[in-house]
């Protein structure tokens, strides 16, 4: 935390503060019913998280980091508690709008890529903007799919499938997926887990230099404390809960 100029914290601070919010998250609390007893996942969760974060959520295995992505992807609902989702009260909109607004307005990234097999990288990342923008040109989608595959610097390997491409290099294929929607939030479920630490390491860098560039806004959860280091904010999960949020430079 040291590591932070004190240039790098004023700058962090001062955009934290200027930022429109992307989600607010007030009470939210969810359970499940696992046999007669019951699972508490989350519990009285409040956390706002605004424009242009590179937000990390760390926790053990079954803290509720998954949990808390699917509520901020609009995937899941609260039991207790409300969302506002780019400032929107998602109790509001009806599942289409819902599921319209996730379509649109946020990427995704998994843990195991979720590439399609069969397609090519430059395929697999024009999928999405096929899907959303239909009707759009087939040549326009190649293009923007391009562009964004030689911003994660996989230009020279567009038309390989994802079986051979690397661990490291199939995340990016994601990375660049996600990003070709033009979304305000990037959500990344343990990105890292299938990776080597030197991949992983370059999987957060990327995501970080993606961040500052375009300005989206990222999420993303690990269990790997030693990737921390570079990522402005943590939250941190404890038993469904929220023990931490803690900004470089504040000595969390
Ligand atoms: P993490 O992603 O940090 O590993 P999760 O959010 O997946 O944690 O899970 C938090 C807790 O909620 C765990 O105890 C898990 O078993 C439970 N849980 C999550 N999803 C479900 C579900 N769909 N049904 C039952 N229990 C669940
Ligand atoms: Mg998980």
């Amino acid at each position: 935390m040291q590591s932070v100029s004190p240039l790098l914290e004023h700058q962090i601070l001062a955009r934290a503060l200027r930022a429109k919010s992307i989600v607010r998250l007030v009470g939210v609390s969810r359970s499940f019913a696992l046999g007669h007893t019951t699972v508490h996942a989350l519990k009285d969760i409040s956390v706002e998280i605004g424009q242009g974060e590179m937000v990390a959520i760390w926790g053990p295995s079954g803290s509720g980091k998954s949990t808390l992505l699917n509520m901020i992807g609009l995937i899941d609902h609260p039991d207790a508690g409300a969302i506002a989702f780019d400032d929107l009260d998602v109790r509001s909109l009806s599942d289409d709008a819902l599921s319209d607004c996730r379509n649109r307005k946020i990427g995704f990234v998994f843990q195991n890529f979720n590439l399609i097999p069969v397609m090519s990288a430059l395929e697999n990342v024009m999928l999405p903007l096929q899907l959303q923008l239909q009707g759009m040109a087939d040549a326009v989608a190649r293009r923007i799919a391009a562009n964004w595959l030689g911003k994660v610097g996989l230009g020279s390997l567009m038309e390989m499938r994802p079986d051979r491409l690397s661990g490291g290099q199939r995340q990016r294929v994601a990375i660049a997926r996600a990003l070709a929607i033009d979304p305000i939030l990037v959500i990344a479920d343990e990105p890292t887990a299938n990776l080597d630490s030197e991949n992983s390491r370059a999987v957060i860098d990327l995501m970080q230099r993606m961040n500052k560039e375009t300005g989206v806004t990222f999420i993303f959860s690990t269990h790997d404390q030693r990737l921390l280091d570079r990522v402005p904010r943590h939250l941190l999960l404890k038993d469904g809960m929220l023990a931490g949020d803690g900004r470089l430079g504040t000595g969390d």
